[in-house]
């Protein structure tokens, strides 16, 4: 939980925002591919848990086979899975009519709600 902390303290959000806006629609260009029966919104979904997938099968593989040795390399390879990740993110909120900034916001505000109110561990969506 702490380390969770120390990482969203370290990261820079100078133009955070502003550049989701512009990823989603420089990345809505590059959404070409034609889906059967209107099922854009199945094709985004699976797409996503695709390429979560393969986020934890580069992860598999550090522990399996390269001792727990997180090298640079490496680290990059797992950040190009987290990219395609938020491709298929961003196409499924275009397509749902909702920007992915306001996402990333309310998902925040979600968070940081929890976490003053020390509900972070547990079950439920809107605890
Ligand atoms: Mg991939």
């Amino acid at each position: 939980m702490e380390r969770a902390l120390i990482l969203i303290e370290d990261i820079s959000l100078g133009g955070f925002w502003a550049d989701f806006n512009e990823y989603q629609k420089e990345s809505k260009v590059t959404d070409t591919k034609v889906v059967i029966n209107d099922s854009r919104l199945a094709f985004y979904a699976l797409g996503i848990s695709d390429e979560a997938g393969e986020v934890a099968g580069k992860v598999k593989k550090l522990y399996r086979d390269k001792n727990a040795v997180l090298t640079e390399e490496y680290k990059k390879e797992i950040i190009k899975e987290i990219g395609d990740v938020l491709w298929y993110m961003s196409q499924m909120c275009t397509y749902l009519g909702v920007n992915l900034e306001e996402v990333a916001k309310n998902n925040l505000e979600k968070i940081k709600s929890r976490h003053a109110r020390g509900l972070v561990s547990g079950n439920g969506d809107n605890r």
